[in-house]
């Protein structure tokens, strides 16, 4: 059989549609597959941080976007008990986040994957991965109606999220492994206005935030270790009260609304893995996973699939062999996440930070530059280790002693 695509793509949210929609405005032939029928809602919170905003942007989907009536999000403060620290998380270009619902913004996604000639098969379950000789051929899968089907392409992505089947299949090399740290829990409120702010309430092993999505609906996170996973269990509602009694104003202003949806949760484990091989290509939480107590998964996903999606372009046009380029992209794609990464996973198991480093924080409140800076490294807008550098604690600490 000779292949009908270009590219098969499974999985249609953040990694997915942006890497098809990409890939066909280039020229490319993609057929993007998913079990799932848009809108479609999904477990997850869904602040999409500056840098992804900025990659709506880029698409032409941003405008789509605001017209929703998605709230901005102009304000990020932690507050750690004693002091507190608040700063604008994005840059002149893209100086705000938004916390669009996932049946809302994965189904712009979606649109935006077909207006841009990408063909579309909702409720399509991928059961079956074919290979020829080592390499990935294509597809085998059921339609809505339990039609069975069978395409072949040229490359295979698995953007079908971190279970995924393509990567369960061609076991690429994982790393930088790291188990769950985290419970997190999270439901929607009314009556919490939030005023542009992305609250985040700091205590000793719990993390807890707040922030307005659609429909003047208010997401209220809750966050402890995964060692007391099993315990907690037994009384999600009562132990996600417990958490917001840490800080009783906000406690206050979250009992004065109304929880109008069930608490749903995760514990998320955290690794990279090899994104390419013979025939196929991971983009998404498919090729790197962490914690999402830093929410950063959509915002990745999305600067995953502009670099995937130049990756493919070049070894499809012959401008590099396959491997060359899919390196590079693992290579760009690993140099950008790792220190988010590990940043993540210090601040997923809610253990207090090293004594310097309060010091360092309790000497930010204060001064803007240093609180915008803290912000911005939280959205991933500037990494962790700029923000750590020598010269900027310097900065900060020199500020502090003049104040
Ligand atoms: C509790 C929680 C909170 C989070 N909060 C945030 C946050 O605030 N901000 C943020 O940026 N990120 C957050 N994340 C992370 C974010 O949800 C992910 O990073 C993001 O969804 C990754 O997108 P993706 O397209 O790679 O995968 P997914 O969103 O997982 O999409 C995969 C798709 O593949 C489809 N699929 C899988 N297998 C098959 C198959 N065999 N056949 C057909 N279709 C298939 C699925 O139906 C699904 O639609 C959170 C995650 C969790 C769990």
């Amino acid at each position: 059989m000779k292949e009908n695509y270009d590219v098969i793509i499974v999985g249609a949210r953040c990694a997915g549609s942006p890497t098809a929609m990409l890939l066909s405005r280039k020229g490319y032939r993609v057929l993007l597959l998913d079990r799932a029928t848009f809108p479609s809602d999904t477990i997850s919170t869904h602040v999409v941080q500056p840098r992804g905003v900025s990659a709506l942007s880029r698409w032409g989907l941003l405008d789509r976007l605001i017209a929703t009536g998605c709230p901005a999000i102009h304000t990020y403060s932690y507050d750690f008990g004693p002091f507190e620290i608040s700063g604008s998380p994005g840059t002149d270009d893209s100086p705000v986040a938004y916390c669009p619902r996932r049946t809302v913004l994965d189904h712009l996604l979606v649109a935006g994957a077909r207006e841009s000639g990408v063909e579309i098969r909702e409720g399509f379950h991928v059961d079956e991965v074919l290979t020829d000789q080592g390499r990935v051929t294509g597809i085998r899968g059921r339609t809505k109606d339990r039609e069975p089907v069978t395409e072949l392409a040229r490359i295979v992505v698995g953007a079908d999220g971190r279970n995924s089947l393509i990567a369960g299949v061609v076991k690429p090399e994982q790393y930088n492994e790291k188990p769950p740290l985290l419970a997190a829990y999270y439901s929607y409120w009314s009556g919490i206005p939030m005023n542009g702010r992305f609250e985040t309430y700091i205590r000793p092993h719990r993390g807890f935030a707040a922030v307005q999505t659609h429909d003047d609906l208010t997401l209220v996170i809750t966050g402890w270790p995964y060692s007391e996973f099993e315990e907690n269990k037994k009384d999600v509602e009562g132990n996600y009260l417990k958490v917001l009694d840490l800080a009783p104003n906000f406690a206050a202003r979250v009992r004065s609304g109304k929880r109008v949806a069930p608490i749903s949760g995760a514990a998320l484990p955290n690794f990279f893995r090899k994104p390419y091989g013979p025939g196929w290509a991971l983009v998404g939480d498919a090729g790197y996973n962490k914690d999402p107590i830093t929410a950063q998964g959509i915002a990745d996903a999305f600067l995953d699939s502009e670099r995937c999606t130049a990756a493919i372009d070049q070894a499809l046009s012959g401008t590099q062999p396959f491997d060359t380029s899919m390196s590079q992209y693992q290579k760009s794609r690993d140099a950008h996440a790792f220190p988010m990464y590990e940043f993540t996973c210090q601040l997923a198991s809610l253990e207090p930070p090293p004594q310097k480093v309060q010091q360092l924080f309790a000497a930010i409140p204060g001064n803007v530059k240093a609180m915008n800076r803290f912000a911005q490294m939280n959205a991933g807008t500037i990494s962790p280790a700029e923000f750590m550098s020598p010269e900027s604690i310097g900065e900060i600490i020199a500020a502090a002693t003049k104040m």
